[in-house]
């Protein structure tokens, strides 16, 4: 009887699209990255839950930033070491872990090339090293080598602004790009548009330390 309910619990969930674990404690039917359980409210332990559902997120690229934040921070404050002082050395264990994972999550789907990556990765597309992808288009690669030579040659700070200004630009336009490939479920453009955000990104990066150099 009880391995019926168990089954029938697991296809429920799996029809909603998440996995069902039992809790340590009372043995109830808790979400998997579900912090507490539902019926207990026993701290639980992160299990494998993506960073989408760990937020109560639906998996896509537009991420509300704002919900995000709200999100996050009313976890974290359930979360918080003070709420556990009396409890077990077990539950301080997995309140800890379950923030490092929600904290995880968070940094994650905040950031866009790193929700991009995540968001590749949950599709089955292996993300390569940055420098392997930029190989593999030549366009790209182009594209890449031209502005880091045209950093290196600018004389002034000047002009050292002026390629941040078009970067940040360039940047802006690309997670647009991306917001559009993923929504349309054009993997294989998300995957490029990735890899010219991740080499973007490094510029911009770099025009910091050229300016520097220009300073000093
Ligand atoms: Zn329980």
């Amino acid at each position: 009887m009880q391995a019926q309910t168990r089954q029938a619990d697991r296809t429920a969930a799996q029809a909603a699209g998440t996995m069902v674990t039992r809790c340590w404690s009372c043995r109830g039917p808790v979400a998997e990255g579900a912090p507490f359980c539902p019926t207990c409210a026993a701290v639980q332990p992160p299990g494998q839950a993506d960073h989408f559902a760990r937020l109560g997120l639906p998996r896509g690229f537009g991420v509300d930033a704002a919900d995000l934040d709200r999100r996050y921070f009313a976890l974290q404050r359930q979360l918080h070491p003070d709420r556990f002082a009396t409890r077990s050395a077990h539950e301080r264990a997995l309140s800890q872990q379950q923030a490092t994972a929600l904290n995880d999550a968070y940094e994650t789907l905040k950031d866009p090339l790193r929700r991009a990556d995540c968001l590749l990765k949950l599709s089955g597309q292996d993300v390569v090293a940055e420098g392997c992808n930029l190989v593999n288009d030549p366009e790209l690669l182009m594209e890449a080598m031209e502005r880091r030579e045209a950093l290196a040659e600018a004389g002034s700070t000047v002009e050292v602004d002026a390629i941040t200004r078009a970067t940040r630009a360039d940047v802006a336009a690309c997670v647009g790009g991306l917001a559009a490939a993923f929504s349309a479920g054009d993997l294989a453009a998300a995957g490029r548009l990735t890899t010219r955000l991740k080499y973007l990104q490094k510029l911009v990066d770099e025009t910091r330390v050229r300016k520097l150099q220009l300073r000093g």
